[in-house]
């Protein structure tokens, strides 16, 4: 039987409806109302909880007086991507999980709904709330235009800095622009806030420059007084299969990028389909695979719900959305007829004496039309090599609290680095190694 495979399994219209925004913006009433819920604490857990350390009373008291032009700047002097972070952070782990509205009897304020409606603000209006410190002299190369790498620029740029940008694809925003889920971002959200970035001054962006291809960094270190380095994740983690290169398998990171970029209506969908991991790539391949009209979606993750890196929330959106999630199996075989997918065949996984998962030795098949594999990324460091390069950890870029390498003049920060992977720890990073670039070039 040959894969069922389709465009428009829902037609354009019912497509389109299925990608609104997650969160519709909030009115006017409801920013005011929510914003009388707040208690404005004085030592707030909730600011604590945010990597950024927004002042989250603080701006949300200024909403609450109608001061929306400085409740904005509240939240981007601290965090300059705070309006994709309003839309994408998993709040529910770390702003609002310690609101302490957050009760048997309550919910929290709607922290990130609230940030975003200020920055929409300022954003949609086009206020520019930075100006750049008196030119310094000094020329620092960031490498990734990326959140850690556009975070590390606009504040290199505000300290007076000139800052040159090399980014390998066309389009700057790294996993903002073609990464994160098409209902929680809608598109052109992305590039409004990479604009707004830019439009300080002092930033030269060079698009279609990858590093380790015609530069390297011993060049970048000779002709820069500073190098950031932002790469994110720049490869994908492979199942090791025989056949896993068959058609009909796809890397979710690279079908996710298709839906942000291309003609919904246009996209083939499986009947039958089946994501391999637990995190929260895997959870956004099984919902927009399903909001594009997929019949059946089965997750599929090696180890416990609790040990997924999705959270409680995300495996619920998926569930919601008429996602099954199968847990404790792991990929082992996958099947085809006439070189062409058509199931793939799982062993049910169990811990041993030492903690260590293994397989049990027995098996199921799920039929499958498209398998993706969303079993996370990883950090290539090809693109490092030459004479001197920073030391790696876990095969990631060894940094100090400053995000500073073991190269005395090189800093890392985002997804390339130790840590969490998100949009905001990787705003963090990149801020934090400015603040630290610009010590040294101050003070050596
Ligand atoms: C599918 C998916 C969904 C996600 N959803 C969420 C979410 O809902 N919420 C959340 O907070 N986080 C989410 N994340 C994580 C978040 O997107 C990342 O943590 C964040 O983008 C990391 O920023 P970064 O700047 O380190 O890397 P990136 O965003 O990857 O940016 C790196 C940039 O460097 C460029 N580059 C790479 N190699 C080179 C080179 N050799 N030379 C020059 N440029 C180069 C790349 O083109 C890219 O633009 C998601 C990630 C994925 C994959
Ligand atoms: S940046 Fe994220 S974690 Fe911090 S306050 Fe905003 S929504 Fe919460």
């Amino acid at each position: 039987m040959s894969a069922d495979i389709r465009c428009q399994r829902l037609n354009p219209e019912e497509i389109s409806r299925n990608f609104s925004e997650l969160h519709e913006p909030l009115s006017e009433l409801q920013a005011i109302q929510e914003s009388a819920r707040c208690l404005f604490c004085h030592d707030a857990p909730c600011t604590e909880a945010c990597p950024t350390e927004i002042d989250i009373p603080g701006f949300i008291r200024k909403i609450a007086s109608g001061n929306l032009r400085g409740a904005a700047k509240t939240i981007l002097s601290e965090n300059i991507m705070g309006n994709t972070c309003g839309n994408v952070c998993p709040v529910e782990e770390l702003c609002e999980q310690v609101c302490v509205k957050n009760t048997s009897e309550d919910k929290p304020v709607i922290i990130g709904q609230l940030q975003r409606y200020a920055t929409d603000h300022v954003l949609e209006n086009w206020k520019q709330l930075f100006r750049r410190a008196p030119v310094s002299g000094k020329k620092i190369a960031v490498v990734g235009g990326g959140p850690a790498g556009l975070s590390c620029a606009h504040r290199l740029a505000m300290l007076g800095h000139s800052v040159t940008v090399f980014e390998s694809r066309d389009e700057p925003g790294g996993l903002n622009e073609y990464g994160l889920a098409a209902y929680k971002m809608l598109e052109d959200r992305a590039a409004r806030e990479v604009n707004y970035i830019l439009d300080i001054g002092g930033i030269n962006l060079e698009t279609g420059k990858t590093l380790g291809e015609g530069f390297e960094l011993s060049d970048l270190r000779r002709d820069f007084d500073a190098v950031f380095i932002g790469l994110g994740q720049n490869a994908v983690n492979a199942l090791g299969m025989e056949n896993e290169n068959v058609d009909g398998v796809y890397n979710a990171v690279d079908f996710i990028e298709l839906i942000r970029k291309e003609d919904l209506s246009t996209l083939p969908v499986g009947r039958d389909v089946v994501v391999v991991g637990g995190g929260n790539t895997a959870i956004d391949m099984t919902v927009q695979i399903k909001k594009l009209g997929a019949e059946s979606v089965t997750m599929v993750y090696r180890r416990g719900f609790e040990e997924m890196g999705a959270t409680d929330y995300e495996q619920q959106v998926a569930q919601t959305n008429g996602v099954l999630i199968r847990t404790h199996a792991q990929p082992h075989r996958i099947l085809t007829e006439d070189d062409q997918l058509c199931a793939i065949e799982f062993e049910y996984t169990k811990k041993d004496a030492n903690g260590q998962l293994t397989g049990t030795g027995e098996t199921f098949v799920l039929p499958a039309d498209q398998v993706f594999k969303a079993i996370g990324q990883a950090l290539d460091p090809a693109p490092l090599e030459g004479d001197e390069q920073p030391d790696l950890i876990n095969g990631r870029i060894k940094v100090d609290e400053f995000q500073h390498t073991s190269l005395p003049d090189v800093w890392a920060g985002g997804d390339c680095t130790p840590g969490k992977d998100l949009t905001v720890t990787a705003v963090q990073d990149g801020k934090i190694a400015a603040l630290s670039i610009d010590e040294y070039l101050n003070h050596g």
